[in-house]
């Protein structure tokens, strides 16, 4: 069969409502040499796109299906330039048309509601179900909403976290741009560990910069879950070199921890003190998505153990996690790290299914924070496996003392990222 009928086949039998291969759920690795291996990816992000696509390109002896219920994937990187007024939302959208036409990837536009390990099958909320030979499970997070008094799902609409890459940036911007001027916007920031640890303070780089534009009498608080955070000499630098006297951060042994909300009056009570927001960004505790902790993936911590050669689960044989989800070490929760354990992931389960070498994974993350429009940092590092575990080989972080010119060009760099990652994942 022609490389190109392959995929037709795989197109034409989903299409068809059909698995793309009949049989018992386990095959030999004698009858998956002849036949094409089924591999099922949950999620369409950073991670499971990037493991869907690295396969395809890998071999054409795997049928592969990614499910994804979203028509179009809105990164959660660079949303903070939306709130900086950097960026517009489309930008931020992309799509799975070049993953199904280009490298034949059966994408589903559904959910994965259930996974059955011992018949090696994913049920989907729409009814269907797949099979599969190797299944990548890649959900990222969910929000704790059980975290802190007061903040449940309803309130996360008065007090948008905007963490999940969902339609709460908007809501948050909106807030925002109608806040008066002179009111408090009060993010409150996570424990570790958590999606993208530059995250909540990139975020408030990026609302500074639009307050100092419209709205120069706004005042930004930021109360801590920790005492000190990701980057921190450099966000407090640049605080009080772009925007003097407006953003105030008090860390956790400050305020004693957050003891509730309340999302009506918009009020934030912790053992300190109840402090008044005129708007609030509240990102709770997260774990990893609701799907890897309801299939059982997850251990006491909330996330999921895997080997880190493989990125196979310690609890179930045959499923793969990628992403924020899984415990990865020294491994950041960021996209680059998600895109990174993706490859690897891909090449663990080609090698596995088709005999093809497996080569000694090394990974790689680096995290662009904006402090201001002509001026970025970033951290970043690679990372091999040390005694089981994902352990840095080296790091960087960008000086403290870096010339204007120096940080204009890591903007530019970050921009250039941004496209290319992109393109990475789903071009
Ligand atoms: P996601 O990208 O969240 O993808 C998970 C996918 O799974 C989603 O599409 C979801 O719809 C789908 N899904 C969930 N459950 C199911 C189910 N049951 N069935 C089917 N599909 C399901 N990272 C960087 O590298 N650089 C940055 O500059 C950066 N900036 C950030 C800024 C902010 C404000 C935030 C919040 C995050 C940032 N990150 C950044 C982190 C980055 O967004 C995440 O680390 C990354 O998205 C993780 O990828 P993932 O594939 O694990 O999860």
């Amino acid at each position: 069969m022609t490389h190109w009928s392959r995929r037709k086949v795989a197109l034409l039998t989903a299409a068809a409502g059909l698995a793309p291969l009949a049989g018992t759920a386990l095959r030999s690795t004698a009858t998956l040499a002849q036949a094409r291996a089924r591999v099922v990816v949950v999620g369409g992000g950073a991670g499971g796109a990037t493991v869907a696509k690295y396969m395809a390109r890998a071999s054409d002896r795997l049928a592969i299906t990614l499910v994804e219920p979203a028509a179009g994937y809105r990164t959660c990187f660079f949303s903070n330039l939306y709130l900086g007024g950097l960026r517009s939302l489309d930008s931020l959208v992309h799509g799975y048309d070049t993953l199904a036409s280009k490298y034949g990837i059966t994408v589903v536009r559904d959910s994965a509601a259930g996974i059955d390990p011992q018949r090696r099958r994913v049920h989907l909320a729409g009814g269907d179900s797949l099979a599969y030979d190797r299944l990548v499970v890649a959900p990222g997070i969910a929000i704790r909403y059980d975290a802190i008094p007061g903040y449940d799902a309803a309130a996360s609409g008065a007090m948008p976290h905007a963490w999940d890459g969902g339609p709460q940036i908007t809501e948050l911007k909106r807030q925002i741009e109608s806040m008066d001027d002179g009111g408090v916007f009060v993010l409150a920031a996570p424990p570790n560990p958590y999606r993208c640890p530059p995250g909540p303070y990139e975020r408030v780089s990026m609302v500074a910069r639009y307050f100092k534009a419209h709205k120069p009498k706004a005042k930004i608080l930021v109360l801590d879950a920790k005492n000190s955070f990701s980057k921190q000499a450099l966000f407090l630098d640049a605080w009080a070199r772009h925007y003097p006297g407006m953003v105030e951060w008090l860390p956790a042994d400050f305020i004693g921890g957050i003891e509730s909300v309340d999302a009506k009056t918009l009020s934030i009570k912790t053992a300190a003190e109840t402090f008044q927001a005129a708007v609030a960004s509240v990102i709770p505790p997260q774990t990893a998505g609701r799907i890897a902790r309801n299939a059982d993936l997850a251990d006491e911590s909330g996330w999921c153990p895997v080997d880190p050669s493989t990125l196979e689960s310690t609890r179930y044989a045959g499923i793969h996690l990628v992403g924020d989800a899984i415990i990865a070490g020294a491994m950041p929760k960021s996209g680059f790290a998600a895109n990174s354990q993706a490859k690897v992931c891909a090449q663990a389960i080609v090698a596995a299914l088709t005999g093809a070498p497996a080569f000694e994974p090394r990974f790689f993350n680096t995290c662009w924070s904006f402090l201001a429009e002509h001026d970025a940092v970033s951290v970043g590092a690679s990372y091999r496996v040390e005694d089981g575990k994902i352990a840095a080989v080296d790091s960087f972080l960008s000086g403290f003392e870096e010339s204007t010119e120096t940080r204009a060009n890591a903007a530019r760099q970050a921009e250039v990222w941004y496209r290319a990652f992109a393109e990475d994942i789903f071009g």
